[in-house]
C-alpha cells in the first residue's frame, strides 16, 4: 500500500500535451518505458561516469550507474510506501543529458557556451525528454508527466527558473519537490559514492590504506576483517562497500520515516510545502557521507590518471563544437535542418550544435574527431 504522502496518478499535476490514461500501466510506469526506449538512454552505455569506456570492462559506465541509482531509489521507496515507479523513472532519466567524457565533458561544453547562455547537464537531461526525442506522433519529446520532469530538474538557477514556467516554479517558491524526487536525488549520491570507492580500488588509484581514514569505510572494512580474517581482498573490498550501501540505506530510510512524521506531512502537497528536503540521512551519517564525497574528490577524480584521460577529451570537444559551429554541413542532415530554420540566431545556433556533442557517446566523439582531423576517412 502506497503511503498517503506519495505521489500517486490521482494527484499527478499531468503531462504538457494531455493523453488518455495507459490501459495496463499506472502513468510513471509509462513514463519509465519511455524512459528506457529512448536513444539517449542506450547511449548511457557508452559515456564515461569516471572511467572512460576503453580503460576497461568492469568499471562503471552512465547507464549501469543509473540502474544502481534505480535499485537503490526502488529500496527505499518501497520501504517508506512511496511510489516505487516514479523514482524509478526519475532515476534512470537522471544523466541523460550528461555529455561524454563525464564531468570534464559538461565543463568544456559549458566553456563552449559560455555567450549562448551555458550548458548544464541536468538543465540537458530535461532538454532531452521535453524536446530531444522524437518519436511520437503526437508530441515532441517524451511528454513525461509533471513529476518526472519535476525530479530530473535537480538543481537550476534562478534567472533559468524563470524561463521554465511550471517546472522552473520551486526554485522560486524555495519549495520541495515530490519525496520520489527527494529519494532519487540521494540514491544517485549512494550510487556514485560506494561504487566509485569500488572502481577505484579496482583501478588501483586509491588504497585501502588510504580509506581507513574515512569512517564510514573504515568501520565496515574492520568489522569485515575481524569476522573474516582469511577473506580474499576483492571479496572483502565487495563485501564492504555492500554493507557502506546497507548502513546508508537504512539510516537514510530510519531518518526520512521520522522527518516525514514530525512534519506531519500527508500528502504530496505537504511535502511540497516544506522548506527543506524531507528525505535526508541523520546528522552523524551526513557527517560521514560529506568526508567520503571529499576523499573521492581530492584522491580519485583529482587523480592525474582520471584527469590525464578526461582532460585529452575536453580538447576533443572543444574543437568538435567549433568546427561543427563554423560549418554546420559537417553535421548530420537532421541538425543542419535545425541550423536553417535557426538563421542567423546565434544563440540558437550554439544550442543545436551542444545539442549534437552532449549526445555523443565517448567513442562516437572519438570517432568524429579522428575525421575532423583527418585521422579517419570521412563518411
Ligand atoms: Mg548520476
Amino acid at each position: 500500500m502506497p503511503a498517503s504522502y506519495a505521489a500517486t496518478d490521482d494527484t499527478s499535476r499531468g503531462r504538457q500535451f494531455s493523453e488518455p490514461r495507459p490501459t495496463h500501466r499506472s502513468e510513471y510506469q509509462r513514463d519509465r518505458d519511455r524512459i528506457i526506449h529512448c536513444a539517449a538512454f542506450r547511449r548511457l552505455e557508452y559515456k564515461t561516469q569516471v572511467f572512460v569506456n576503453h580503460e576497461g570492462d568492469l568499471y562503471r559506465t552512465r547507464l549501469t550507474h543509473s540502474i544502481e541509482v534505480a535499485q537503490i531509489g526502488r529500496t527505499v521507496a518501497r520501504a517508506l510506501g512511496l511510489n516505487e515507479d516514479l523514482t524509478e523513472a526519475i532515476s534512470l532519466a537522471h544523466d541523460l543529458g550528461h555529455t561524454p567524457f563525464g564531468h570534464a565533458g559538461q565543463d568544456a561544453l559549458n566553456e563552449c557556451m559560455r555567450d549562448y547562455g551555458g550548458f548544464e547537464h541536468n538543465l540537458q537531461s530535461l532538454r532531452v525528454v521535453d524536446v530531444l526525442e522524437e518519436r511520437y506522433a503526437e508530441f515532441p519529446g517524451l511528454n513525461l508527466t509533471f513529476e518526472t520532469r519535476e525530479g530530473i530538474l535537480k538543481h537550476c538557477a534562478i534567472a533559468k527558473a524563470r524561463e521554465l514556467g511550471d517546472i522552473g516554479r520551486r526554485f522560486l517558491d524555495k519549495t520541495q519537490p515530490s519525496l520520489e524526487a527527494q529519494l532519487a536525488n540521494v540514491a544517485d549520491e549512494i550510487a556514485y559514492n560506494n561504487h566509485d570507492v569500488d572502481d577505484g580500488l579496482r583501478a588501483e588509484l586509491i588504497t585501502i590504506e588510504q580509506l581507513r581514514e574515512v569512517r564510514l569505510f573504515a568501520e565496515q572494512y574492520d568489522a569485515v576483517v575481524r569476522r573474516y580474517p582469511d577473506l580474499p581482498e576483492r571479496r572483502a573490498i565487495h563485501e564492504t562497500v555492500r554493507r557502506m550501501i546497507g548502513r546508508v540505506v537504512t539510516d537514510l530510510i530510519e531518518e526520512t520515516g521520522r522527518r516525514i512524521a514530525e512534519a506531519g506531512a500527508r500528502t504530496i502537497e505537504d511535502v511540497r510545502r516544506q522548506r527543506v528536503s524531507l528525505v535526508a540521512y541523520s546528522e552523524p551519517v551526513k557527517e560521514q557521507t560529506l568526508e567520503l564525497k571529499r576523499f573521492l574528490r581530492a584522491n580519485l577524480y583529482a587523480h592525474e590518471r582520471v584527469r590525464g584521460v578526461t582532460d585529452s577529451s575536453v580538447g576533443i570537444l572543444k574543437e568538435l563544437f567549433h568546427a561543427f559551429l563554423r560549418d554546420p554541413a559537417l553535421m548530420p542532415g537532421q541538425y543542419q535542418a535545425k541550423i536553417r530554420e535557426a538563421g542567423r540566431d546565434a544563440a540558437t545556433r550554439a544550442r543545436i550544435v551542444a545539442d549534437y556533442v552532449a549526445g555523443m557517446t565517448d567513442r562516437y566523439a572519438q570517432r568524429e574527431h579522428a575525421k575532423l582531423t583527418g585521422e579517419l576517412p570521412v563518411g
